[in-house]
């Protein structure tokens, strides 16, 4: 059931890090394609505005010149804010002042400072929806502003997320989702484990290698290679664990190759926001192991859909390969089916909405003011 009553214009900005379809974006490129999705399904007007060089084939689509800007995850706590000479991000948000009165709202995927400084100074109303954890000093206090100035206009993806900042409950957990029918239902897996993501430290890649080296069942390994460094240090650690490096692949074959695994490992080092590929896992009916941290452990449900296991422990993950036969491949997919459709997502999108327009129309905008006056039940 729609929750809000008309089409609204909706421009989203993508995140600075990385053309769509690169994958330096992580996470965020396919929520951002997923999201578009799900918004258009229900009649609401999607555009995207993204660094030069990104693919986005079904959606009408603005690239922006400029310099990418680095990634947040991997610099310190008192990390300054930093812009290149000729920002990609900077550009982005001046085409957006430009354009904002064609829009009813502007979506913000950026994890970066200058979006979050920068709402005041917007006509038209920016809902946030930050795709990391606390990370700086500096993006917990901004993102914190913007939180109480502009109530639930920030969203997070889950709940383990939201803690990790200081003003939590000021927070909107929405999950994700994601198009099912591109994901297949594989019920018999072949022989060997699965392990998705970004080749970076957070992400805690040495563990699964170390479970793959005791068990000696295979482990593939899919994403890319963000830190070349990091991958070489663990090949030299474990020069004969049975595992492979599959490259990296685009969502239709990744899904092809994911659905035959026995089981997707996941072993983040840091309070995962989400964990994209849990989702994308259980919706081929693969069993998700994963440390009992951040996001997956409120998509895996232990036992049911996969097993979660004490953090950091290498151990933990050998018995868990080890108890994959007690759970059920179809009962993965009836998760995904329930809580990660673009329908679930679609209205969690819109009841947030739906209250940005409510809580500004309490401050005295007048709901008329906001969306064309065209806003909700
Ligand atoms: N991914 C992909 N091809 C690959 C490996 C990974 O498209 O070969 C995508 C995957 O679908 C997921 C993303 O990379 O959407 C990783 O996102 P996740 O939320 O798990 O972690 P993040 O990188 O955001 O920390």
């Amino acid at each position: 059931m729609p929750v809000l009553n008309y089409p609204l214009n909706i421009l989203l900005l993508s995140t600075p890090v990385g053309p769509l379809g690169s994958g330096l974006g992580g996470g965020v490129e396919l929520t951002i394609h997923n999201i578009a999705k799900a918004l258009s399904q229900r009649g609401h007007g999607i555009k995207i505005v993204a660094p030069a060089g990104s693919i986005c084939a079904s959606f009408p689509l603005v690239e922006i010149a400029g310099e990418l800007q680095t990634t947040a995850q991997s610099e310190g706590r008192d990390a300054l804010i930093t812009l290149p000479p000729d920002p990609v991000l900077a550009n982005m948000w001046d085409y957006a002042h430009q354009v904002q009165d064609e829009y009813d709202l502007l979506l913000n995927f950026a994890y970066d400072w200058l979006p979050f400084y920068l709402t005041p100074f917007f006509r038209c109303p920016i809902a946030h929806l930050v795709s990391m954890g606390s990370l700086t000093e500096a993006m917990d206090r901004i993102i914190g502003q913007v939180a109480l100035q502009f109530p639930n206009t920030v969203a997070v993806h889950t709940q383990a997320q939201a803690e990790t900042f200081p003003f939590s409950e000021r927070c909107r957990p929405i999950g994700n989702g994601l198009d099912l029918s591109l994901y297949q239902f594989c019920p018999e897996p072949a022989d060997y484990l699965g392990w998705v993501g970004r080749i970076a430290p957070e992400k805690g890649l040495e563990d699964a290698v170390a479970a793959a080296q005791k068990t000696g069942m295979q482990l593939k390994i899919w994403g890319i290679l963000q830190d070349a460094p990091y991958w070489h240090d663990i090949c030299d650690q474990f020069p004969n664990a049975p595992v492979s490096y599959e490259g990296f692949l685009p969502t239709h074959q990744l899904q092809q190759e994911l659905g035959k695994c026995r089981a997707l490992i996941m072993t983040p080092r840091w309070v995962e926001a989400f964990g994209n590929v849990a989702m994308e896992a259980i919706a081929c009916g693969v069993p998700v192991i994963a440390y009992r941290r951040g996001g997956p452990t409120e998509i895996i449900i232990d036992g049911k859909t996969g097993w979660l296991v004490e953090p950091d422990s290498v151990d933990g993950l050998v018995q868990a390969i080890a108890r994959l036969d007690q759970i059920d491949r179809h009962a993965c997919r009836q998760q995904a089916e329930a809580d990660y459709s673009l329908a679930a997502m679609g209205d969690r999108l819109e009841q947030w909405f739906a209250e940005i327009a409510g809580a500004r129309s309490q401050r005295g905008k007048g709901v008329n003011e906001w969306m064309g006056g065209r806003v909700m039940e």
